[in-house]
């Protein structure tokens, strides 16, 4: 496994191929360094005593201890460990630990490219290509990104429909050595900070889609991709230092007629096995909320609290009210998660035929829990914010600029008035609202708010999955079995 030091060498000898601000920038660009710190607690975790146990796996491929991220959930055991190691390493950077969805990418595309070839009779080698590569993968240790969102263009346009039809990345050739392909995917975390970006469709595809049925995996810098990043940075801080200083990157990935070698294609043409690979990245991903969204709400009862006790309203009732309900949120999504990993198997939930045998033996968690548990925390994302609006009062959104709070001018009338709770050191006081602001009143934190809300699919996608999958006709006869509609027999 790599040491961070190995990683960012890594990062350093990769081409310039990204786009920031009117410039195209190096990797290890400052303007990436938070990225790239939080990044850097995945590869300091797995010789953490205290969190090794959850952030290593022993590889399927070659028997070797890897890195989690890099892993192939062989066991329920293997994705409660991953929900674990989420919620843990979530806590340490405060927020997203960014390296999940590569992971998610890698289990979701291991089981379609075996089921692919099954259907293909051999004709096909996608699983074998997709093995070696994790192979190569695993063994470097490396980062992966997911590009699945697509441009889309006109909303209520299918792929093939869409009047530009690079709104949706697709094959534009096919060759002897490889596939060109052309498109837009967008929002991609961290595809400025990893090593792979691994491509999956978007959404369902009908017959006539097969173009867009593609699934590969190419170097983040690649010949023909431009990637254009947003970085999402914890203001500066130089007086009053923070526990972490993280941020966030996203890119558009342009893919400008890239080649991709056959050995990297995981997928090609295959309309029905597009569909289910966006099924079931989204349903891997939305499990890993069920370790992310808890520990930020982990995150927001402290902030909560402790904005409580500097304003010195901890005991009153309607602070009960937003801890309880901020409480219930955070560990019912951790439940639903815990219940999909105990309830997980070599097995698919699909629409229409129930649950079915699917892939090579490895690990899919449950559909429905994934799923009830990504919506509940993922709705619940804006009404935490304005609980947390509520408690705090208005000295967030007007609070002083860190080189003002340490001007010797006005340093000791600002500590003066910003006193609330006189058990409490002023310092300490203006340290916390300072890292209550970069959690809910920045730019920063209104990304980091999108993200939390549509990633893995906005609620209204898991809504669907939810009720496309749940038994409701079963529901219904026992209503009409308990109404007398119906007699035991149906
Ligand atoms: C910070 C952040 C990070 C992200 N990271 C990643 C990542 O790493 N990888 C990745 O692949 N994706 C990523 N995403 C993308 C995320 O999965 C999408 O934002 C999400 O799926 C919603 O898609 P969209 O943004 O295109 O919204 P849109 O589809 O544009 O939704 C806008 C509105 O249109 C509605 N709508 C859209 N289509 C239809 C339709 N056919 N019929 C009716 N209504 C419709 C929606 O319900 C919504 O109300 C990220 C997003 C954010 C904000």
């Amino acid at each position: 496994m790599r040491s961070v030091e190995e990683y960012k060498e890594g990062l350093r000898t990769m081409r310039s191929n990204i786009y920031f601000n009117g410039n195209l920038i190096d990797r290890l660009d400052e303007v990436q360094e938070p990225a790239i710190r939080v990044m850097g607690v995945t590869f300091d975790a797995v010789s953490d005593p205290e969190i090794s146990h959850l952030a290593t796996a022993t590889s399927h491929l070659s028997g070797e201890t890897i890195n989690r991220f890099c892993h192939v959930h062989q066991s329920a055991e293997d994705l409660h460990r991953k929900q674990d190691m989420t919620r843990a390493l979530c806590r340490r950077v405060g927020g997203c630990i960014q390296r999940c969805m590569g992971a998610d990418a890698v289990n979701a595309v291991n089981a379609i490219s075996y089921e692919a070839d099954k259907a293909n009779q051999g004709n096909t080698e996608y699983h074998a290509n997709f093995r070696n590569w994790l192979d190569y993968f695993q063994k470097n240790d490396l980062v992966g990104c997911c590009a699945q969102t697509d441009m889309k263009g006109e909303r209520l346009k299918r792929p093939a429909q869409q009047s530009d039809p690079d709104m949706y990345l697709r094959v534009v050739e096919n060759r002897s050595d490889g596939i060109v392909v052309n498109g837009c995917k967008v929002h991609i975390s961290e595809a400025s900070i990893a090593d792979e970006v691994l491509v999956v469709p978007t959404r369902a595809l009908g017959k006539d889609e097969g173009e867009y049925a593609v699934s590969f995996a190419v170097p983040a810098d690649q010949e023909g991709l431009i990637q254009v990043m947003t970085p999402h940075n914890a203001r500066q801080r130089e007086h009053y230092s923070r526990g972490m200083q993280g941020g966030y990157t996203d890119s558009y990935l342009i893919f400008d007629n890239v080649f991709v070698p056959w050995e990297r294609v995981f997928l090609c043409g295959e309309n029905d096995h597009g569909s289910l690979l966006a099924l079931l990245f989204a349903l891997f991903h939305r499990h890993s909320y069920s370790g992310c969204k808890p520990a930020l709400g982990d995150v927001y009862t402290g902030l909560a609290a402790l904005a409580a006790d500097y304003n010195g309203i901890e005991k009153t009732s309607h602070v009960r009210q937003v801890l309880a309900e901020i409480i219930k949120v955070t560990e019912l999504g951790y439940a639903a998660g815990y219940t999909a990993s105990d309830l997980s198997g070599p097995r698919l939930q699909i629409p229409g035929m129930g649950q079915v045998p699917f892939g090579p033996g490895a690990y899919i968690p449950d559909s429905i829990y994934s799923n009830v548990g990504r919506c509940l925390t993922g709705e619940a994302v804006f009404h935490e914010q304005e609980m947390l609006c509520d408690i705090a009062g208005g000295f967030p959104a007007t609070f002083p600029f860190e080189a003002d709070l340490a001007n010797p001018r006005i340093k000791a009338h600002l500590e003066k008035y910003l006193q609330r709770n006189p058990d409490v050191p002023v310092e300490e006081q203006i340290k916390f609202w300072l890292y209550f602001i970069d959690m809910t009143c920045t730019g920063a934190a209104s990304v980091f708010n999108y993200g939390n809300y549509h990633g893995g699919g906005s609620p209204v996608m898991e809504q669907i999955a939810i009720t496309s999958q749940y038994d409701i006709a079963e529901r219904k006869n026992l209503v009409k079995a308990l109404a007398g509609i119906l007699n035991e027999e149906g």
